[in-house]
């Protein structure tokens, strides 16, 4: 049998009693003959409580702290509970040894607080399975190929367990969340969303994106280019839960297959620039070499011969962007912006819409029938999204659910 990386999400390992109850997952993997990786993630809410910290600490100052040291500060988070798992299975009698990201060489590109993963020392990683102990890492976080040490990005303990799952050709990766897999919706907003037991990459991408924070984006990304199959189940139980796999057929035919609602999204509007080729090209360039992702543009041409340009970012892009667009504005002598937080989006995703027609209209009119108003509509060869207001978000999301008869039976 071959090797198998399984990966605990924050709610997973939160209490020493819920941290023994993953020892037991990996502990069942073992004894089924697998060669067991485990990626753990930081306890329950302790990332955005470090993050709370070092904003007190940094005070009502302008800007904000330095990335190096938000680094060094979140990836304490994962150092914490790989120690404590190891604990738990050698007190279990078992055999195991934990990593950090550096201890590991897991080398990532300077980019602190979304670094990207470039290598990974998959030696370190093979001697100790190879003499029949449990390996764990931690993960969300690497090192420079000087050191420092940095992090992946939210939910970046998805990217840590398909990547080492990439580099040892692992059977499979499971990640071990608080939910039984994926669903057509969050069911926390939706109760009654459905469970789907199977999903294409490319599904599965473009729900991340657009709000399913179970997995992140550029994990599933990284899963698709090196064929990595996800699954995704509850730490709870022993149900299976969803597998994330290459489209296939059969998958053609489901025209719509969930929705999802993001709602941390921050509307830029900047105010009377100036009309002429190349202002919205040096705009995006700048906000591009930020390495901030913008979405739903906009601009609108006014008679005085200024345009309005809207999009949007994450709000966790918010204070990064904020110098940019004072540089451009400066630059461009003009105007103001304005950072709109009301909103939110809500998106159906499928892969037989490639195929399909209607959709949209039906998207629309479950929508139109809630009265929520459609401030902008952006769409992929896969999924159509709707800006709308936030305090229409949940309604909207259960609206749309229902049009698709997404639903339980
Ligand atoms: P972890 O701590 O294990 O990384 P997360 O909190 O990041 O877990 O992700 C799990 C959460 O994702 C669930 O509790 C659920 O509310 C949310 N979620 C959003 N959309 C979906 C979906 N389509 N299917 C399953 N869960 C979803
Ligand atoms: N602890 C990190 C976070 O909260 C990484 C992860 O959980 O995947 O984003
Ligand atoms: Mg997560």
């Amino acid at each position: 049998m071959g090797i198998i990386v399984q990966k605990f999400g924050g709610t997973s390992v939160a209490t020493p009693e819920k941290i023994h109850k993953a020892a037991e997952k990996v502990v069942a993997a073992k004894k089924a003959g697998h060669q067991v990786v485990v990626v753990v993630s930081a306890m329950g809410h302790t990332t955005d409580e470090l993050i709370d910290l070092a904003k007190k600490v940094w005070g009502g100052r302008d800007g904000q702290p330095p990335k190096r040291e938000m680094d060094q500060l979140l990836a304490t988070g994962e150092q914490v509970t790989i120690a404590l798992i190891a604990i738990a299975l050698a007190a279990q009698g078992h055999e195991v040894i934990s990593f950090t990201g550096g201890q590991i060489g897991l080398i990532t590109d300077e980019n602190f607080s979304k670094a990207r993963v470039k290598q990974i020392d998959h030696k370190r990683i093979l001697d100790p399975l190879n003499k029949g102990k449990i390996v764990i890492v931690a993960g969300f976080q690497g090192i420079t190929s000087d050191g420092d040490v940095t992090t992946l990005g939210r939910g970046g303990s998805n990217a840590t367990l398909v990547a080492i799952g990439a580099v040892l050709k692992a059977d499979v990766c499971e990640n071990f969340t608080d939910v039984n897999g994926i669903y057509t919706a969050d069911p926390r907003i939706v109760p009654d969303a459905r469970l789907i037991p199977e999903i294409s990459y490319d599904e599965m991408m473009e729900l991340s994106s657009v709000g399913a924070s179970v997995l992140q984006t550029r994990a599933v990304e990284f899963a698709k280019k090196y064929n990595v199959p996800i699954h995704v189940r509850n730490s709870q139980t022993d149900q299976p839960g969803t597998m994330i796999v290459a489209e296939t057929k059969a998958m053609e035919h489901i025209v719509v297959s969930g929705c999802a609602l993001k709602k941390d999204l921050t509307r830029v509007t900047l105010k009377q620039v100036p009309d002429q080729p190349g202002v919205v090209a040096t705009l995006f360039s700048a906000i591009g070499q930020a390495n901030i992702v913008v979405d739903d543009i906009i601009q609108n041409v006014l008679p005085d011969k200024t345009a309005n340009i809207s999009f949007t970012v994450e709000h966790g892009d918010v204070a990064d962007l904020k110098p940019v667009v004072d540089a451009q504005l400066k630059a461009m002598g003009s105007g103001g912006a304005i950072y709109d937080t009301d909103l939110a989006k809500v998106s159906v995703v499928g892969v037989g819409m490639k195929q399909s027609t209607g959709v949209a209209a039906k998207m629309f009119g479950a929508l139109a029938q809630e009265k929520v108003n459609i401030q902008n509509i952006s769409t992929s060869e896969i999924r159509i999204s709707c800006l709308i207001a936030k305090a229409d978000a949940d309604k909207a999301l259960r609206a749309v659910h229902a049009a698709f008869n997404l639903g339980k039976a």
